[in-house]
């Protein structure tokens, strides 16, 4: 076949043989035939290189991931053993507060408290097959173990805390008590002697006339310890005119006691006294004819009749 070109410029017309054509084809393939088998080979071999940096980066990849995996599991093992620890300590200390809700409801009970306002025996919710660590499934969850573990830790907390504010209440309540104890007067002013006058009508020991006594008396050996029958606060530490040396405390509550005819003095004005401190000596300055304690007891200012407080009982 001939293919014949007929430009309009050129005079001539070009003719193109076909035959010649497929040869001039086949002899630039023949020459790139060696290029082409190169890039061919080339292509093969890179491909197979990259092939071989795959498996090997598998390799590494599976090696490491077996590493990570042996880690997790140390770490999970490890985590385990730590929560089981704390779980064991968590449950002991709820032990402790069990028995020291125990301890309260005791002490609620033996000081008569009323336990309406705070009870013992009224727990938070706790509890749980959580509490006892030993009762762990095996197949538990770290995970499991470590919601149970705040759970309780939750509760804990909050045992605590109601049990602090109930401890505060109750503390609160057994110091006024003890203040309302300490302050009750009652008992003997004296550690030794005996009632030689009751309060009331008696026949002056002076005048021989019939008079009033204010309060009573305990005589006994010069020396013996005259003591504070209640808490209170010194009011007067000195000489009065027919008491002689005398210590006047107040207790509040509109209690006043009055020791007199002491021979020494302990305590001063101001001082702060105890239920049973010492603060004279027995003696018999003022109007005495021997060794011996006058002892009053005012309620708002009006004599009362001391027996009636050194015989009663203590709250
Ligand atoms: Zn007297």
């Amino acid at each position: 076949m001939k293919l014949i070109f007929l430009p309009r410029r050129v005079s001539q017309s070009l003719t193109l043989d076909t035959s010649k054509s497929t040869h001039q084809f086949m002899l630039m393939g023949f020459l790139l035939l060696p290029f082409v088998l190169g890039g061919l080979s080339f292509w093969i071999y890179s491909s197979s290189l990259k092939q071989a940096s795959e498996t090997q980066l598998m390799d590494q990849w599976q090696q490491e991931l077996a590493r990570q995996a042996a880690n997790v599991e140390q770490t999970q093992q490890r985590v385990g053993d730590e929560l089981s620890a704390m779980t064991a300590k968590v449950a002991e200390l709820q032990a402790r507060l069990m028995r020291l809700d125990a301890l309260g409801e005791q002490v609620t009970q033996v000081a008569q408290l009323d336990n309406g306002e705070f009870d013992f025996s009224r727990r938070p919710a706790v509890g749980g097959p959580e509490l006892v660590s030993d009762t762990y499934p095996v197949a538990l969850s770290v995970l499991d173990k470590h919601s149970s573990l705040q759970l309780m830790l939750g509760q804990l907390v909050t045992h605590i805390d109601n049990r602090e504010q109930q401890l505060a209440m109750l503390d609160k309540q057994l110091a006024a008590r003890d203040t309302r104890m300490q302050t009750f007067v009652a008992g003997k002013p004296v550690t030794k002697g005996w009632m030689s006058s009751s309060f009331g009508r008696r026949t002056d020991p002076f005048s021989g006339k019939q008079s009033w006594h204010e309060g009573v008396d305990f005589a006994g050996n010069a020396g013996v310890e005259v003591i504070a029958v209640a808490s209170g606060v010194v009011t007067h530490s000195g000489r009065k005119s027919g008491y002689g040396n005398i210590v006047e405390l107040n207790h509040g509550n509109g209690y006043v006691t009055r020791y007199a005819h002491n021979d020494t003095h302990q305590v001063s004005i101001g001082d702060i006294v105890e239920k049973g401190q010492v603060i004279a000596t027995m003696g018999s300055s003022g109007r005495s004819t021997g060794p011996h304690v006058h002892f009053e007891v005012l309620k708002n200012g009006q004599p009362m009749n001391p027996e009636r407080y050194i015989y009663r009982a203590s709250l």
